[in-house]
């Protein structure tokens, strides 16, 4: 059993890693690690996320862009809801923004930060109700095979819940996928709304 002393250490850790130090400096926006650390022992709901944004590398808080705006919505939660880190840990598949390529879109979220930190953070959380799987990466890492694609896999929500949730990402990217899927909105945004109001409940 790990007790608060280790969850402090690892967040320190964790928040002080340079693992990627070099392959940041190679990228088009050549930045330096920024690892984003929002999680607490006691959380009940997870948000398993891709990689932090340019807005969020600059802002060091996850969700601080558009997107963390759509997603509270989708959630039916408050920003205070939504930041309590007793309650909501946020963990994405890489803690720092990846960089940009050459044409300005995100990089993949480097494969060696779920390697090294997400087994031994994810031990620390032992009372999460629900997992809310945001994009491809996060389906393939909590999922395995049985998460083919985003569409096929958040059309199958159902077979996940309760305890876990696919979604797509909550970019304007997916706008067009949203209105080419009406049951999202119609039926699965009703039943996360419904699961994450049950899972933050006392
Ligand atoms: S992305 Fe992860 S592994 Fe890479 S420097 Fe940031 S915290 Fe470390």
């Amino acid at each position: 059993m790990i007790g608060p002393m280790q969850i402090t250490s690892l967040k320190h850790d964790l928040a002080n890693c340079q693992l990627c130090k070099t392959r940041f400096k190679e990228t088009h926006t050549g930045h330096a690690p920024r690892p984003v650390v929002w999680f607490n022992k006691s959380a009940r709901v997870l948000i398993a996320g891709q990689a932090p944004g340019a807005r969020v590398h600059e802002s060091g808080k996850p969700f601080t862009d558009p997107s963390g705006d759509r997603l509270r919505d989708w959630m039916g939660v408050d920003d205070t809801t939504f930041y309590d880190q007793s309650h909501v840990a946020i963990l994405p598949m890489a803690f720092c923004f990846p960089g940009y390529n050459a044409k300005g879109s995100d990089l993949p979220p480097p494969p060696i930060c779920a390697k090294t930190w997400r087994a031994p953070i994810l031990e620390q959380l032992p009372d999460i109700r629900l997992t809310l799987l945001i994009g491809g990466y996060a389906q393939k890492y909590h999922l395995g095979k049985t998460a083919p694609n985003v569409t096929d896999t958040v059309a199958a929500w159902r077979n996940y819940a309760p305890a876990i949730i696919p979604l797509p990402h909550p970019s304007w990217r997916n706008t067009g996928w949203v209105k080419r899927n009406p049951w999202f909105e119609t039926d699965l945004l009703p039943a996360l709304k419904s699961r994450v109001k049950e899972a933050l409940a006392p």
